[in-house]
């Protein structure tokens, strides 16, 4: 089963991946993750990408398909894909679409995380993760057992993306409106697209999405 995962940043589209991932064995591709890690390790790539993630501003489409085909060129013992993050324009819908004919390869589902825009903003400001494991927090939506510190890592500490900052996150959700919410017509055009509220517990959310997936 390959899928594509939509919805506005903060609609807790990472936290519903992970669960996912786990539950259909999927490869988790998400250009955002790939982009961080080659910005940390300080690769050529990493130094070029760096300055436009922090501004909420997109990576070119070539960087990020090229990032995705060749993730996916190996997908190991897993049960298929799902994309994070990506495609988030029309150019790089149909440059993967493309790049997948080519492959025989074949998109299943594209599900579309709904939620109302305060509720996104709110989620943004709460975010936290990991320092060290990089798990995905919300300190009112989805909070760790014990305040700023994960769960799993023995009391490591929660830290907010370099990238969350309230006019990042105004720019990211207007690049959202503006640029991947088309995609919606677009996937629903060719019968894929299925919409799920987004507004529930990480439970019922993700109870939906598996129900709209089988
Ligand atoms: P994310 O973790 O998905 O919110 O991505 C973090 C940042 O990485 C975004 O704000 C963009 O700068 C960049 N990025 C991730 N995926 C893409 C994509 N498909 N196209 C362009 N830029 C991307």
């Amino acid at each position: 089963m390959n899928i594509i995962l939509l919805g506005p940043p903060g609609v807790g589209k990472g936290t519903q991946a992970t669960l996912l991932r786990d539950h259909f064995k999927l490869l988790h591709v998400s250009t955002g993750e790939a982009l961080r890690k080659e910005k940390s390790l300080g690769t050529p790539l990493g130094k070029e990408v760096g300055k436009i993630m922090e501004s909420g501003g997109l990576v070119s489409d070539d960087i990020v398909t090229r990032i995705v085909i060749s993730a996916i060129s190996d997908l190991g013992d897993k049960k298929g894909f799902m994309l994070d993050g990506y495609p988030r324009n029309l150019a790089q819908a149909e440059l993967l679409a493309k790049m997948l004919a080519e492959k025989s390869i074949k998109i299943d589902s594209v599900i579309s995380i709904e939620a109302d825009k305060e509720i996104v903003i709110k989620r943004l400001a709460g975010r936290r993760s990991c320092e060290k494991c990089g798990k995905d927090y919300n300190i009112h939506f989805n909070p760790p057992k014990v305040a700023g510190e994960c769960d799993v890592c023995d009391g490591a500490k929660l830290i907010c993306r370099a990238d969350d900052t309230e006019e990042t996150h105004l720019r990211r959700l207007t690049e959202y409106e503006d640029k991947t919410e088309p995609l919606k017509a677009y996937y629903s055009s060719k019968g894929l697209l299925k919409p799920v509220d987004g507004m529930g517990t990480v439970e019922s959310v993700f109870r939906d999405i598996s129900e709209a997936l089988n």
